[in-house]
């Protein structure tokens, strides 16, 4: 249950500001589109809790956020646009990059992907280097309202040998039914514990 959400704000550069890390960590990590701020308005359950993160200009940063004074949610950019272009790429990869690889608190990584498409290359890079540095990762499914139920666990089922993991690895779930948010926050809490 959410009872406090503060922001703590940005992070621009890879060795820019970033809050004390007091907390633990976890990062939440996907292409744009994928979901990200539906996902996360409904695992806070705070309407427009991601407004900052929208505003134009400023979803190239990375966004900090205290909840319950229990952990840190941070919202690393979204990657991998299409239009992008090779300029805006080299900056972000090492502001995610670096901050994943140098935050001593970093318990887990949400890594979302869009169950209607396989793993874009942008995805498996990232999900290449979550694995080489040996962060916790969840991996999510989403908009699995999109589809037919068969349709969407055929798709779960077809990323899972397509990365190598075992079906239950991968959490389904919808912004709009709520599916999937409890088991989300659950696995976040036991990263967190750990
Ligand atoms: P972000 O760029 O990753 O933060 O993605 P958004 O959360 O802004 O979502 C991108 C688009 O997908 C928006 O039009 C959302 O309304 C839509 N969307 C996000 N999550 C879901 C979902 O679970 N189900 C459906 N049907 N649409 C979704």
């Amino acid at each position: 249950v959410i009872r406090r959400l503060d922001y703590l704000g940005p992070m621009s550069s890879p060795d820019g500001w970033r809050p004390e890390p007091r907390l633990p960590e976890v990062a939440f990590s996907g292409r744009s589109n994928v979901g990200k701020s539906s996902l996360i308005n409904k695992l806070v359950r705070r309407k427009g809790w991601a407004r900052v993160s929208n505003t134009p200009g400023r979803t190239r940063e990375i966004h900090f956020f205290d909840v319950n004074g229990q952990f840190a949610l941070v919202d690393l950019p979204g990657y991998g646009y299409a239009r992008i272009s090779k300029e805006r790429k080299a900056e972000w990869r090492p502001l995610i990059e670096g901050f994943l690889r140098h935050s001593p608190r970093l318990q887990g990584v949400v890594q979302l992907l869009d169950v209607r498409h396989d793993p874009s290359g942008d995805d498996l890079q990232m999900l290449d280097f979550l694995s080489e540095i040996e962060v916790p990762t969840i991996i999510v499914a989403t908009k699995v309202d999109k589809m037919k139920r068969a349709e969407a666990s055929a798709r779960v089922l077809a990323t899972a040998a397509a990365l190598g993991m075992e079906e239950s690895q991968i959490i389904p779930f919808s912004a709009v039914t709520g599916e999937g948010r409890d088991e989300l926050a659950s696995a976040i809490a036991d990263l967190v514990a750990q």
